[in-house]
């Protein structure tokens, strides 16, 4: 539970900064608050481990084994 609060935290941080950077198209992805729109950031990129993220079209989706659970990111629209 600790771990998902830390992720959340910092999935919110992540937004704000590239926000405040000036990314607009990050603006759609946020809701009504940071979690509803890590939710959404997940569909583009779910499941799609080794092929193009379908948000950027750019980069390639990146899985990380978390115990049980995989994750999967685009290290363009979401910075570690
Ligand atoms: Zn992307």
């Amino acid at each position: 539970m600790e771990q998902c609060k830390k992720l959340s935290e910092a999935v919110k941080l992540t937004l704000r900064g590239a926000i405040r950077a000036g990314g607009s198209t990050l603006r759609d992805f946020v809701g009504a608050d940071g979690a509803a729109g890590y939710f959404q950031q997940r569909y583009w990129v779910y499941d799609r481990a080794g092929q193009k993220c379908r948000r950027c079209r750019s980069s390639v989706v990146r899985k990380l084994q978390q115990g049980q659970r995989s994750t999967y990111y685009c290290p363009t629209c979401q910075k570690r």
